[in-house]
């Protein structure tokens, strides 16, 4: 039976209610970073029912499944995220999580579903080829990415090429988002120890006072990505704690700050770390204290190939989705981009529709939109099979 989805796009009705109930499966059982036994459990056993052989505690709890059809010799690689977040879901659907305090906020609820549905599209017999479907652990800030890959991702199951997706709320159901070079951004912890000398609030002159320097360093550091970079570049420079005194009458030994810092560009990257240090340092001088600053490198900008963008592009829009090429990058960051630096791929935007209603990404609102499972199925396996050249 089919039924016409959200773009329009004739879809298989069967297979539209297999995948919703997968991904409600998945949403009611939510597993934090680095504990999604249960969920790679549950990816083992429908894969299992496919007939597909896989692989799984790759990297912590990854599962890698292959697909080889026909005689050729080339072979790509299909990518979804299993994690979910520590936040206290409020959306009141039938299938919220029934684990306080855990909830599928960013929809790789909806990513798992998708690529297993991927899977079972990827059963006819019209493409040549190896497709390896990767299920990671891990995307928020475990490190999965990186973990799958030292335990011989690439070289155990071997891909030329790598192609993933996240659903994006505020972009049409079903709509595909395609970029040229930066998609996300590369990110970075930033975390600044200014020390002082400790003293009574009353004898300043005998203290040197940590507080007065952060606050000059917080207001500083707002010029590294006004003063610093490229105004048409894109940065940004975020302090988002401040640890400091324990007495309305001491001024305290020390401060620590923490934040974070967000390039499109490897340069852009280098040259605010600079500008964090040269601060820091002057600031320093100026004040009298040892400020120490850490700068702890998380995610790489994750960058599509012109010839990969080409690909996804011609995927989608032959699989009878809208394609939109003119969106701009977000600063958010993405663990596939770890993937990324190992081969050439794209990741690409799905619409989740309209983000009204907390409907945005780790809004404790957030649901995934069910009428886009067939969809971003349907895209993932013509992303393969075009990457294939079938
Ligand atoms: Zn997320
Ligand atoms: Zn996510």
């Amino acid at each position: 039976m089919t039924g016409m989805g959200v773009t329009g796009m004739a879809v298989d009705k069967d297979l539209a209610e297999t995948l919703t109930g997968w991904r409600r499966h998945l949403h009611a059982h939510p597993e934090v970073s680095c504990q999604e036994r249960e969920t790679a459990a549950f990816v083992c056993a429908r894969l299992t029912e496919l007939g597909l052989p896989f692989v799984s505690d790759i990297g912590g709890h990854g599962v890698v499944a292959t697909i080889r059809r026909g005689a050729s010799n080339r072979s790509v690689g299909l990518r979804a995220d299993m994690d979910a977040l520590p936040i206290l879901e409020t959306t009141g659907a039938v299938h919220a999580s029934t684990r306080h305090g855990v909830m599928h906020a960013c929809g790789h609820d909806g990513h798992t579903a998708s690529l297993l549905g991927a899977a079972v599209l990827m059963r006819d017999t019209s493409w040549s080829g190896t497709v390896q479907l990767v299920f990671q652990p891990a995307e928020e800030g475990g490190g999965g990415a990186k973990a799958m890959i030292a335990d011989g991702l690439f070289e155990r199951f071997p891909m030329e090429r790598i192609y993933g997706y996240h659903n994006w709320p505020g972009l049409d159901a079903g709509t595909v988002a395609v970029h040229v070079g930066p998609v996300m951004a590369a990110g970075a912890r930033i975390a600044i120890h200014v020390r002082g000398h400790a003293g009574h609030a009353a004898l300043p002159h005998l203290s040197r006072d940590p507080m007065l320097a952060s606050a000059h360093l917080l207001v500083a550091l707002q010029s590294i990505v006004s003063r610093n970079v490229d105004p048409l570049d894109c940065a940004v420079v975020s302090i988002c704690t401040m640890e400091a005194g324990t007495a309305p009458n001491q001024i305290p030994q020390d401060t620590v700050m923490r934040g974070t810092m967000r390039t499109l560009r490897t340069a852009t990257r280098d040259a605010v770390e600079d500008g964090i240090r040269r601060v820091a340092a002057g600031i320093a001088q100026t004040f009298g204290m040892q400020i120490e600053v850490d700068i702890i490198h998380g995610m790489s900008v994750t960058a599509n190939t012109p010839e990969d963008a080409e690909i996804a592009s011609a995927a989608a829009a032959g699989a009878g989705l809208t394609v939109r090429r003119d969106l701009p990058p977000a600063m958010t960051g993405e663990d596939f981009s770890w993937f990324l630096q190992q081969r050439p791929g794209a990741f690409v935007w799905i619409g989740n529709g309209p983000a009204d209603g907390g409907r945005e990404l780790h809004n404790p609102n957030y649901d995934f939109t069910d009428a886009i499972l067939p969809l971003a199925a349907t895209y993932m396996a013509s992303v393969a099979k075009r990457a294939l050249g079938s």
